[in-house]
């Protein structure tokens, strides 16, 4: 017989597949490396996955603890797996500009979630890194994960995702691109394939109204940088430490309507149904044109799965309210 002990052990060794006609445009070979066939349908099982077990080792989380995390959703839907299969209490604190299905999602794996403004300071009280954090002082026995600042996950993506795409690439990976929030993906798959081959390159693909492409390029912590947008997943309003940018050869940043459209171009031109920031790492990725050649292995990682999406992206009324089509 062969089977997993738990839904835990079915974490990580996703496919990679080739994309052909979003990409016929381009001279070089483009593959994705596609997370959603984790079990909690996005790449973001394997870092919650490691948080877990690393504080479990350190003593930070201890048998009848509570979990609390500011996320966006998909982290939240990792750490309840972790926290139902391992018996712990889970809390997610989410932002309200995250989709209902996403936090409906939360509460069918028994989760409590927490609602908080979208557009205050993140020092702000009422914000959602303010809350989680005041939720962790309050709650006894309870760890708060913080995925902004918390190595374990950028530990994932080297132990994991970062050594299977060199992998299944056989080493001729030449270009890493991915949209970046916390950090985690682009700086452990970026370090590991790095350290393999220096030559790689890795692009980060960011939103408008987020910080990271300008402080890349200047150093400067531009404040204008930041205003609300409508792109999920990629793009912050902080520097998190899981953000390395020293190992990040760019960023290109992708527009809300381009995020958009492409996500609902995936899905209907190549099959891919997928969430929003994946269309925004392929249109990331077209953009980034000039910079491939023939014989280039470009792989793009797309985080999560189109089902959370099908009140926004993939409804045709939310996109022409929004102006994103006719
Ligand atoms: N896309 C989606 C849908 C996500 O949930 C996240 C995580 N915030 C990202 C992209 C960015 O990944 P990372 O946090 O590893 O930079």
């Amino acid at each position: 017989m062969e089977y997993a002990n738990n839904i835990l052990e079915t974490i990580g060794n996703t496919p990679l597949v080739k994309l052909n006609r979003l990409t016929s445009e381009l001279p070089c070979l483009v593959l994705a490396k596609y997370e959603t066939f984790n079990p909690g349908n996005s790449v973001k099982d394997r870092m919650a996955l490691q948080m877990v077990e690393d504080a479990e080792a350190s003593g930070l989380l201890k048998a009848g603890g509570t979990i609390i995390e500011g996320t966006s959703g998909n982290t939240g839907m990792g750490l309840a797996l972790a926290a139902v299969v391992k018996g712990y209490r889970m809390i997610c604190v989410i932002s309200d500009k995250q989709s209902k299905e996403k936090i409906d999602i939360l509460k069918a794996v028994g989760s409590e979630v927490h609602v908080c403004p979208t557009d205050v300071a993140p020092d702000d009280p009422r914000s959602y890194y303010s809350t989680a954090r005041r939720l962790a002082t309050e709650i006894p026995n309870s760890w708060y994960v913080n995925q902004y600042d918390n190595p374990s996950n950028t530990k994932a993506h080297f132990l994991s995702t970062g050594p299977e795409i060199w992998k299944q690439t056989d080493g001729k990976v030449t270009h890493f691109v991915v949209g970046v929030g916390t950090g985690g993906t682009i700086s452990g798959v970026g370090g590991y394939l790095k350290e393999q081959n220096p030559n790689v390159k890795v692009w980060g693909v960011d939103t408008y109204g987020s910080v990271f492409k300008k402080y890349h390029e200047t150093g400067i912590f531009d404040e204008n940088e930041i205003y609300p947008y409508v792109t999920e997943g990629i793009g912050e309003d902080i520097l998190p430490e899981n953000v390395n940018f020293e190992l990040i050869d760019g960023f290109t940043k992708v527009t809300d309507k381009d995020a958009a459209v492409y996500t609902q171009r995936l899905a209907k031109e190549e099959g891919m149904f997928l969430g929003n920031s994946a269309g925004a790492a392929i249109k990331g990725l077209l953009q980034l044109k000039e910079h491939f050649s023939k014989d280039d292995v470009v792989v793009v990682l797309f985080h999560d799965h189109g089902s959370r999406y099908v009140g926004k992206m993939f409804n045709d009324d939310w996109m022409r309210d929004k102006g994103y089509i006719e």
